[in-house]
């Protein structure tokens, strides 16, 4: 069967998967989402885009946008002064989770996936105003997306900054342990708005061929180091789905980060593929379950399993 054909039908087939989650009602905006939505995209590595279903849907990046800031922020900063303020190794916890930030003794975060790990990332971009800083962002992932109708989804964002006390006490509390040393109230106006930025299956696919391709447009032009893609790429593997990350990569085996929208990312950077999925209903891990159903179709069908 052709990849159009195959896709498709993997998309049909999974729809009733959706039934076993729910979209995300802790962001109020997000609860709004029609939860029988299932996109999904594969770019080749010459950049071809094959896509089905709601691929062309808008929805908001999530925790996804942490891929994009942490290569950001390895490019103003380099590894040795990111990795000195976060480690990279799974935290085993909920995205969302104090616990770990409490018990080590260095206080720091476990990796730059989860929310703590994420604002002290984006507490790294240069800026000299949370509109700079944030702008940069949009831009960056404009161009590794190659799609410059990237945009903000105010509402989300809006949504996100009234009930995000979660992330505020997760940064306060990093503040008070004196291992984070930015303004949190700026910071955090930067990540809820990272994590507002509207993309689609297809465009979320770019990214992912983006990564997989070792930091290179579809043109050639380099725009990362290739280290740094391999260190986003690797953390997606090890940290990319949460406390369901070894599971994901047990059943799936291909690196996926994915973000309370209801999209994940995989970047094949073995195959330089790209695949999203979109679905917004998630299971309690915060993951898509129609996304998750597509993509262990793909990996067994198309025999892309990294191991
Ligand atoms: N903006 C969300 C939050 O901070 C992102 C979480 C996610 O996608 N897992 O809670």
């Amino acid at each position: 069967m052709e990849l159009e054909e195959f896709l498709k039908s993997t998309v049909e087939k999974n729809k009733p998967l959706m039934a076993k989650g729910h979209v995300a009602t802790y962001i109020p905006e997000l609860a709004k989402v029609d939860p029988n939505l299932l996109g999904a995209a594969i770019v080749t590595p010459e950049g071809k885009v094959i896509s089905a279903g709601d691929d062309k849907v808008k929805f908001a990046i999530e925790s996804i946008s942490k891929t994009v800031v942490l290569a950001l922020a390895l490019l103003d900063n380099g590894e040795e002064e990111v990795f000195k303020h976060m480690h990279k190794e799974p935290s085993g916890d909920a995205f969302n989770s104090i616990v770990k930030l409490e018990t080590k003794a260095d206080h720091l975060p476990r990796n730059p996936y989860i929310n703590p790990g994420a604002i002290m990332t984006t507490s790294l971009i240069k800026g000299s105003s949370p509109d700079e800083k944030f702008n940069r962002i949009l831009s960056f992932m404009q161009k590794i997306a190659e799609d410059d109708s990237l945009d903000l989804a105010t509402e989300t964002y809006l949504s996100e900054k009234a009930t995000g006390d979660i992330n505020r006490a997760l940064a306060y509390y990093m503040k008070g342990q004196g291992v984070f040393s930015a303004n949190v109230d700026d910071t955090l106006d930067v990540y809820f708005r990272q994590c507002s930025i509207n993309v689609t299956a297809i465009s979320l696919g770019k990214i992912a061929g983006f990564f997989a391709r070792g930091g290179v447009l579809t043109n050639g032009e380099r725009v990362i180091p290739e280290r740094y893609a391999q260190i986003v790429v690797g953390l997606i593997a090890t940290c990319g789905m949460y406390d369901q990350s070894g599971e994901f990569l047990d059943n799936i085996g291909f690196p996926g980060k994915s973000g309370v929208g209801g999209g994940i990312l995989c970047p094949l950077s073995s195959k330089k593929i790209g695949i999203a999925v979109f679905g917004p209903a998630i299971d309690k891990e915060g993951n898509s379950t129609g996304g998750m159903g597509i993509l262990k179709d793909l990996s067994d069908k198309l025999n892309y399993d990294m191991f």
